[in-house]
């Protein structure tokens, strides 16, 4: 219900504002077409009489004067007069109904008077009756008697020229009445609007339908996410931000599917780790209840080392946990690493030495690195416990500890088979055991190598495996040195 509101707000605010700049289009294109139509008609009108006025003026004394007044007139319908020292030196009468030509000296002299008084122009407009139909039968007079409405105005024009020859240009062109013309663009701007509106919607609905449809389908897709389909695709299309966002959720979908392929595999691994000892543990003990006169020492040490395998898989998955979420604190100070690392290795050595384990130790100088020691020692003690397990026949594992420029690097080497390429990137994942069946009764949580790897990164250190299919493996780990 959420969605769906919020779905047409963005339709229905789309549309709005759509129509909104549509109607302000159409208010803008009234208010030229009809409220200013007459005051641009005039202003026009005027602009060009001005004009020409100006064209002859310049061209006062010029031979041609009388053919440039003639063109003039004839191509802007203006009634021209030029009068030097009160009498009528050129004139071109195209009008019908020319205020100028049909008033007296007297009125034209008070024109020119009117001129001077107002620094060298004057214009006016003055009304005049509709004259009778033409009754040539000439386009251009037609053209004229249209015009003839009764509201039908000259505009008289008369501008002096500051030359000292006393000369006047008299102008007059016909004002018609705009009215007829509003009318019809009024009625044309009905049909305008309402196509507009019509455009308008249409659009708002194409560009709604194309913003909110790539947001429905990932909407689509996002329910079927939160549903627990985890291999769902977002194709977001259309425009950058839907794309960016689809790549987001893709992103998401898939650390999510891979989150729940690790929990389902981490409850299998946890159930068959936590099950095979304690079903051990149920049946020796069983067998010593019913048998009590029969059990021996085997019986016992096979109930208390599955108990010990219980603890060291609880442990390591605790250990985990808290490395993963950052509780586990790191508790950093200066320590002896190679004493460490020859500590442990010896005390390793004495408890497999009855196995026929042999390990080696070399270093050269001692060194000391700013670290976590239980944590390090950890990160050692596991692969060097994966080394017993999975050496060579000759049960041999050698350590090494090297010193580059500032960093420690320390080597835990084997002899065993070696890891193939397929399962190398997948060693450091949690639960993670290539050979799923282990042999010489290697029993591993699968945690070993994650807990190395964890510890590592939260020391900024390096880690890495280098492996010869059949020739063993050599696991490292290196951190600064302590300076
Ligand atoms: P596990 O408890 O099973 O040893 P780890 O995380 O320590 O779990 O190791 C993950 C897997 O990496 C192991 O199951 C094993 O297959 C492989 N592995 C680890 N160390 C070695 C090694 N030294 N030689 C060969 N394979 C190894």
């Amino acid at each position: 219900m959420e969605f769906s509101i919020s779905r047409l707000k963005i339709k229905w605010k789309i549309f709005i504002f759509l129509l909104g700049f549509c109607a302000l289009l159409l208010l803008i294109l009234w208010l030229f077409q009809t409220v200013f139509l007459d005051f641009f008609y005039r202003s026009i009108k005027v602009a060009e009489l001005k004009n020409n006025t100006k064209t002859i003026a310049n061209n006062i004394s010029d031979e041609n004067l009388s053919d440039l007044i003639t063109n003039i007139s004839q191509n802007s319908d203006v009634c021209i007069e030029v009068i030097v020292n009160g009498e009528s030196n050129y004139s071109s009468d195209v009008l019908r109904e020319c205020v100028i030509h049909k008033m007296s000296v007297a009125d034209k002299m008070t024109f020119i008077s009117n001129a001077r008084e107002n620094g060298g122009e004057f214009s006016e407009y003055i009304k005049h009756p509709a004259p009778p139909r033409p009754t040539r039968n000439n386009d251009f007079d037609n053209r004229l008697g249209k015009m003839n409405t009764p509201a039908t105005q000259s505009l008289i024009y008369v501008k002096l020229i500051q030359d000292g020859s006393n000369t006047a240009i008299l102008m007059n062109t016909v004002i018609t009445p705009v009215n007829a013309t509003i009318t019809t663009l009024r009625y044309q701007l009905y049909f305008i609007t309402l196509l507009m509106l019509l455009l308008a919607a249409l659009l708002a609905l194409i560009i709604a339908k194309r913003v909110s449809r790539p947001i429905e389908e990932i909407n689509k897709s996002a329910k079927l996410l939160a549903g627990g389909k985890y291999d769902i695709r977002f194709n977001g299309k259309g425009y950058l931000e839907i794309g960016e966002l689809s790549d987001t959720l893709n992103t998401a979908a898939s650390e999510l599917s891979k989150v729940e392929a690790l929990r389902r595999e981490l409850m299998a691994n946890i159930s068959h780790d936590l099950r095979t000892p304690l079903s051990l543990i149920y049946s020796y003990a069983e067998m010593m209840r019913d048998f009590p006169d029969e059990i021996t020492p085997d019986q016992t040490l096979i109930i208390m080392e599955e108990t010990q395998r219980l603890a060291t898989l609880v442990n390591d998955v605790l250990d985990l946990s808290k490395l993963e979420t950052g509780m586990d604190e790191l508790n950093i100070s200066r320590f002896n690493i190679t004493q460490s690392i020859k500590i442990t290795t010896e005390r390793v050595a004495e408890l497999v030495k009855k196995d026929g384990y042999r390990i080696y130790f070399d270093y050269g100088e001692e060194a000391s690195v700013d670290a976590d020691e239980v944590k390090i020692i950890q990160v050692y003690y596991n692969l060097l416990i994966n080394s017993i397990n999975y050496t060579g026949d000759d049960k041999t594992i050698r350590v090494r500890q090297i010193i580059t420029g500032g960093e420690i690097l320390i080597e835990v080497s084997d002899t065993g088979e070696g890891i193939n390429s397929e399962s190398l990137p997948y060693i450091w994942d949690r639960y993670y055991k290539v050979d799923k069946n282990h042999k010489r009764g290697v029993t591993g949580t699968g945690l070993g190598l994650s807990i190395v790897k964890r510890i590592i990164e939260r020391h900024g250190g390096s880690y890495g495996v280098k492996t010869n299919l059949g020739h063993g493996s050599t696991f490292w780990f290196s951190l600064r040195r302590g300076t």
